[in-house]
């Protein structure tokens, strides 16, 4: 199926909805991203959205004491995403958006369920349409979560905001030489020092040749200057080279 070229999928982690916390959401940084992205769809795209959900738990960690077993720590990860999911409708609804979350587990009060056809005709009435309950299985991730609805709606990019710039050749926090990458290509992306995506995600990602956008959501106006393609526009790609 061909893209649709003025249609994305922006992926955020949980974390970046807790502010300067490590937990929870905080509700000024929630606003904060409802209003970037806002600024998205009245520029004319169709905007869906993938959130993480560290914020409240990981799989992975919540294991750690030997408790609860992987695969039921995953699902307590899902409905997280499912939280932060509705939060986000919340705070977009607020600006006169409307939204509409998609579950990939049923959960019909809160949220519809996951109907690929349905996603995209909501797109195409203007609707953000926001991806909750990652792929719906345990052992992955929000951003395999995020390419795969990216690849299934047809979007032109993922856009994985972050808190830097994009890809570095190293740690930026660490070593203060470290070089913006502009390109990568989905190799270079699945290399141990980058640190992009999982290699499930990239790897799904380069299957489909969707192209990766990372970039900082937290320097105001930046999403909007990377698709006007503005020249001061900061982010990395990861595309077919
Ligand atoms: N998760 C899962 N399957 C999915 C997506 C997510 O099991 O398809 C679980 C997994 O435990 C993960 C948690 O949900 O750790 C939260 O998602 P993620 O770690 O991707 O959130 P982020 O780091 O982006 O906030």
């Amino acid at each position: 199926m061909k893209r649709k070229e003025n249609r994305i999928l922006i992926k955020f982690s949980g974390e970046a909805l807790a502010g300067e916390n490590s937990f929870g959401i905080d509700p000024k940084t929630l606003e904060y991203l409802a209003d970037e992205i806002k600024s998205v769809v009245e520029y004319g795209y169709e905007v869906s959205i993938v959130i993480g959900g560290g914020n409240f738990i990981r799989g992975v960690s919540a294991t750690k004491d030997g408790i609860i077993k992987r695969t039921s720590a995953d699902y307590m990860g899902m409905l997280a995403t499912v939280i932060n999911a509705v939060a986000m409708q919340e705070a977009l609804e607020n600006y006169g958006l409307a939204v509409r979350v998609q579950s990939a587990i049923k959960m019909e009060e809160i949220a519809e369920n996951f109907i690929v056809r349905r996603a995209v005709r909501h797109l195409e009435k203007g609707r953000v349409v926001i991806f909750a309950a990652g792929t719906g299985n345990p052992f992955f991730t929000t951003d395999t979560a995020g390419v795969l609805r990216a690849s299934e709606i047809c979007a032109n990019v993922i856009i994985k905001a972050t808190k830097v710039d994009g890809i570095y050749d190293k740690d930026p926090n660490k070593y203060p030489d470290a070089k913006l990458l502009k390109e990568l290509s989905y190799e270079e992306a699945l290399k141990d020092n980058i640190k992009v995506m999982d290699d499930t995600a990239i790897a799904l990602a380069k299957e489909n040749k969707l192209p990766i956008i990372v970039c900082n959501m937290f320097n105001k106006g930046n999403l909007l200057k990377i698709l006007k393609n503005a020249p001061d526009a900061k982010f990395s790609i990861v595309k077919e080279k």
